[in-house]
């Protein structure tokens, strides 16, 4: 029985456990397929639009679907992207779902002063995203709960077990959907996709570095953006975008302008700037 156990279980880690992060170029090992990746990420959205309160509110949703679909584009994925804004200023916030839908928090605009700065949270939640973090984390999650039943092969294993295993850990996942904490490696790496993908989406990288001093300070040093919660520590984080700058730099410069829309006045920003925005 064993045997037939790992004679199924190890061509499923071979044929679907090889992936790579983009950008990082990172090995990955991801059990899901791309279908059942979808699928959880229509579950965390369903369960998301029963809780939260979406709101039409053009302040909001303009910057988030110009800064999105900036964004989006820059991934060079055709997923079929949507931006909502919900409407809660208690949550300084925002995720991506596996599907391409991003969700931005109203409670985020209060740390957010040009659209480069919302594009630095925007571009860092869609990097979990396509680097199939959550899909990642719940293939661990799996591994770990295969790994248990082989060991409790002596008493009862077989691929029916397995199959259980798997529904379970799809559970898990789709419980808690985005919530699912991502680990710091994660958080670096979301980090540094994002980065790039905001310079590659023309928006000035340096203000990535501006945002997160200045949310740093604003909270005592402390996060709290509940997904954030595992982030980095942010002189670790600094350290790190400043590393990637001159590259980030490079991609700015010789970025595609050609899109670029002027910011809207009466927009939500902390502070009135078009930075991010200008085209000279
Ligand atoms: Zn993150």
């Amino acid at each position: 029985m064993k045997r037939i156990f790992l004679a199924l279980l190890i061509p499923i880690l071979l044929i679907t456990g090889c992936a790579k992060a983009p950008v990082t170029g990172r090995t990955q090992l991801i059990m899901l397929s791309p279908q059942q990746e979808m699928a959880l990420g229509f579950q965390a959205e369903r369960e998301i639009f029963e809780s939260e309160k979406v709101t039409n509110d053009p302040r909001f949703v303009e910057p988030v679907q110009r800064v999105g679909h900036r964004i989006a584009k820059a991934t060079g994925l055709d997923l079929d992207w949507k931006f909502y804004v919900i409407e809660n200023d208690k949550v300084p916030n925002a995720f991506c779902l596996a599907n391409g839908h991003v969700f931005v928090y109203t409670g985020l605009f209060k740390y957010i002063d040009n659209d480069a700065q919302l594009a630095t949270v925007m571009a860092h939640e869609i990097a979990h995203a396509i680097a199939h973090h959550v899909a990642e984390r719940i293939s661990v999650a799996q591994l770990t709960g295969i790994a248990t039943a082989i060991a409790a092969e002596a008493i009862h294993s077989s691929a029916n077990e397995y199959q259980q295993l798997y529904e379970a850990a799809l559970g898990i996942g789709s419980q808690v959907g985005v919530m699912l904490p991502y680990s710091r490696m994660q958080e670096s790496e979301a980090d540094h996709i994002g980065l790039i993908l905001m310079a590659e989406a023309c928006y000035d990288p340096r203000e990535a570095l501006k945002f997160w001093e200045k949310f740093a300070k604003a909270n005592g040093g402390e996060e709290p953006i509940v997904y954030f919660s595992t982030h980095p520590a942010t002189k670790q984080r600094i350290e790190q975008l400043k590393r990637l700058m001159p590259r980030a730099m490079e991609i700015y410069k010789t970025c595609d302008r050609s899109r670029l829309t002027p910011v809207k006045s009466g927009e939500p920003y902390a502070a009135s700037s078009t930075l991010g925005e200008r085209v000279d």
